[in-house]
């Protein structure tokens, strides 16, 4: 069984989708970290962004891996724990020439798939009800404005740094919204079966009784 949440960056969808995980017993599938840990390694090794076969090689050379350690999901690639590094800006700023290569997301998407089959999953990302898992127990797509979305960005950066302003994380999130939405391979969209939330006045709680309330039968049986 898996449960697809979509949504922009800030949205919620990450705390959302590791407490419904949690709640359910199901795994939990980050695949925006798999975006980013290809994005780590191109940058690492060198690799042309702007070369698409290059990167689709790169893509058939690397093993990602999900790791629960106390509790935390940590990314290895290649058996590196590059957790925190596939979040600095370097790798967040150049994921478009990775999740805009049609053949690198093919790759992504059997991979994603493969982990689906596994076990029950809790899928987050882009396109996770409109191309990796259509036939999904449940979809939701959760938004929020663009002024919300940041301030939670800043305010979860801002204390580890602080050179970067409330200015620059709204303009670096309309940047990625802008790609995210506009390129012409799996583009963020709502698909149109996906339970579509705003997040925006919502606590964290509230959103996650909402969608505790949209699963109901899933939980009772
Ligand atoms: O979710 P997160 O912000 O970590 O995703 C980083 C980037 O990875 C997104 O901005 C998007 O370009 C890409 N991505 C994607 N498809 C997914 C998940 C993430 O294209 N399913």
């Amino acid at each position: 069984m898996v449960i697809a949440i979509d949504g922009p960056a800030g949205s919620g969808k990450s705390t959302i989708a590791k407490m419904l995980a949690k709640r359910l017993g199901f795994r939990y599938l980050d695949t925006g970290a798999m975006y980013r840990a290809l994005t780590w390694k191109a940058i690492q090794n060198g690799t042309n962004l702007g070369d698409k076969d290059a990167l689709c090689q790169l893509m058939d050379q690397t093993k990602i891996e999900f790791q629960d350690i106390y509790g935390n999901l940590d990314v290895f690639v290649d058996g590196i724990n590059v957790t925190k590094e596939i979040r600095l800006p370097s790798v967040t700023n150049n994921i478009h020439y990775i999740s805009d290569t049609p053949g690198v997301r093919q790759r992504m998407v059997m991979l994603q798939q493969k982990f689906a089959s596994e076990g029950n999953t809790v899928a987050e990302g882009r396109d996770m009800g409109t191309v990796v898992f259509p036939r999904a127990e449940k979809k939701f797509f959760l938004d929020a404005d663009v002024e919300e979305r940041a301030r939670r960005r800043y305010t979860e950066f801002a204390p580890a740094n602080k050179k970067v302003s409330y200015n620059d994380v709204i303009k670096d999130i309309e940047t990625r919204d802008k790609r995210d939405t506009t390129r012409d391979n799996s583009p963020l969209v709502k698909g149109s079966d996906a339970v579509y939330i705003d997040t925006t006045k919502l606590t964290i709680e509230e959103v996650f009784n909402m969608i505790l309330k949209e699963i109901e039968h899933i939980i009772k049986n």
